[in-house]
């Protein structure tokens, strides 16, 4: 497959300097994909109250960090291992659970905890380094539970990405990548709620009114 070779773009994304400061907009540099990775274009971003929390430094203090874990946008290029599984072009969503689709886990159909891809909160791609930094001082700047949404542009593993139906209002779909899915699975899958039962639903969040849909 033919693409334009991948170059380092200087854009636009939302960064936090110190714990619980002011969230401002400022120029980042994002590097080409690497390997197995995929740099998206963000057309959409969504805002969840954990965003809110790792602002304020948890569950751990990476500053600067990019915020954001929902989102939808196109892939812009793709790293030498892709493969066949996106191209440039493809609506993606980024997720903070990958998918290898290979490990115990993965094939049970009873959980998406995966064994080679579990929730990353080191800020960092797999190789352990970063492919985003300030674009003024140079200094590394950290990929928020891998996904890194609230940027113009990102760049996440391919296992932690899934296509979208481009029909999908792409607004809402953005938000779909977090709460919703929770509130989704908890009552198809663990509670086993069928059409016609009485309920209780606790909370009005996300989760609470997703459950009710
Ligand atoms: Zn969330
Ligand atoms: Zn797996």
């Amino acid at each position: 497959m033919s693409q334009k070779i991948p170059h380092v773009i200087t854009c636009k994304a939302t960064v936090v300097r110190e714990a619980g400061g002011a969230i401002a907009v400022e120029e980042i540099k994002v590097d080409p994909p690497k390997a197995s990775e995929v740099r998206i274009k963000m057309l959409y971003a969504s805002v969840c109250h954990t965003d809110i929390l790792c602002c304020k430094g948890m569950p751990i203090p990476l500053f600067p960090p990019i915020p954001g874990h929902e989102g939808v946008g196109v892939v812009e290029s793709i790293g030498e291992y892709v493969g066949t599984r996106v191209k440039p072009g493809d609506v993606v969503m980024p997720l903070y659970l990958g998918e290898c689709g290979e490990c115990l886990n993965c094939k049970s159909g009873k959980t998406n905890i995966c064994h080679v891809h579990p929730i990353n909160l080191n800020g960092l791609m797999r190789d352990g380094t970063s492919r985003m930094s300030m674009a003024v001082t140079g200094e590394t700047a950290y990929h928020v539970f891998s996904c890194a949404t609230w940027s113009e542009y990102t760049v996440i593993d391919v296992n932690c990405v899934i296509k979208v139906d481009p029909r999908v209002p792409l607004p809402h779909a953005s938000f779909l990548s977090c709460g919703f899915t929770t509130d989704l699975g908890a009552p198809w899958k663990e509670a086993a709620v069928t059409k016609g039962s009485s309920v209780a639903v606790f909370g009005l969040g996300v989760v609470g009114l997703g459950v009710q849909l």
